[in-house]
């Protein structure tokens, strides 16, 4: 079993690197990338462990970009060991942006009588610290009751305290990932807008593979990236996007709602692209 797609404390997720590896060994996995938001910083802590328990650890990365004014997740494979140096400092200047929008996210939603400081969502963030901290505080200071109500109410894409956050347009994220000797792979089609004509567009633009296998893709629609994948000459990655309690429905290993094993030939198919 393998998972190309999981979420460590170091960005949004809810285990440590450690025991993000440990779960995948109690899940029978041969291999497993950690791809954080916008981060590299879990590889390290994982790779002894990963090492002494057999488990192949592949550095991901899953960056937010920008396409025609929406978000983009494109996911990164280093299979030759950590990206060089000029690709860390590339992602320093995205974790810049998002400590920028941190602090305006904050100011606004104290304007909005919030009583939230950004110091506050930090400290439950590590490396990074992402709206999902900031619904914990809201909630925890009972402004809504819930992480849906603090995103529908305030820090969601409609709530009244959302601010925009800069971001590295995808071609420019896909070439970065290139140079840095990485594979890069479009993360979740499913919530990509006019998919077909997009990934088609990315194609030509140096994209090598699109995520065919994840949580929220059933079998049908698995199937139709798998076919667009061969149309268009691309190869796929499959993972399950765990985030521990943050996502509780996806589980290590397993995609379409839990309900499917990621089959372990995609590691090979896309390793051949590296
Ligand atoms: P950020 O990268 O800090 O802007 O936060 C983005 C993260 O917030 C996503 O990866 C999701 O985990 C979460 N998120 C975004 N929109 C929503 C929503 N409407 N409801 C729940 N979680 C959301
Ligand atoms: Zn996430
Ligand atoms: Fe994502
Ligand atoms: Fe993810």
């Amino acid at each position: 079993m393998i998972d190309l797609h999981s979420h460590t404390l170091e960005s949004d997720g809810t285990s440590t690197p450690e025991e993000l590896v440990r779960a995948a060994h109690h899940a029978g996995l041969g291999a497993l990338a950690i791809t954080d938001h916008d981060t590299l910083a879990a590889h390290e802590p994982a790779a002894p462990l990963a090492a002494q328990l057999g488990i192949e650890l592949v550095r991901g990365i899953e960056i937010s970009s920008k396409h025609a004014g929406r978000t983009i997740h494109l996911l990164g494979y280093f299979f030759d060991g950590p990206p060089p140096a000029r690709f860390t400092g590339w992602l320093e200047n995205i974790l810049e942006h998002r400590r920028d929008r941190n602090r305006r996210l904050a100011a606004r939603l104290r304007q909005l009588g919030v009583d939230v400081h950004v110091e506050e969502a930090e400290s439950l963030g590590r490396g990074l610290t992402g709206r999902p901290h900031f619904a914990r505080v809201i909630i925890e200071k009972g402004y809504a009751r819930d992480m849906r109500e603090a995103f529908d109410k305030y820090i969601g894409e409609y709530g009244e305290a959302f601010v925009e956050r800069e971001a590295p347009g995808v071609v420019d994220a896909i070439r970065a990932v290139h140079e840095a000797g990485g594979v890069a792979s479009l993360a979740h089609p499913v919530r990509v807008a006019e998919a077909e004509s997009t990934i088609a567009e990315l194609a030509s633009a140096g994209l090598q593979a699109i995520e065919a296998f994840h949580t929220d893709q059933s079998p049908a629609a698995t199937e139709m990236y798998l076919g667009l994948a061969r149309k268009l000459g691309l190869a796929v990655s499959g993972g399950s996007d765990f985030h521990g309690g943050n996502k509780p429905g996806a589980q290590i290993g397993y995609c379409a709602g839990g309900r499917v094993v990621i089959p372990d030939w995609v590691l090979a198919n896309l390793r051949d692209r590296c």
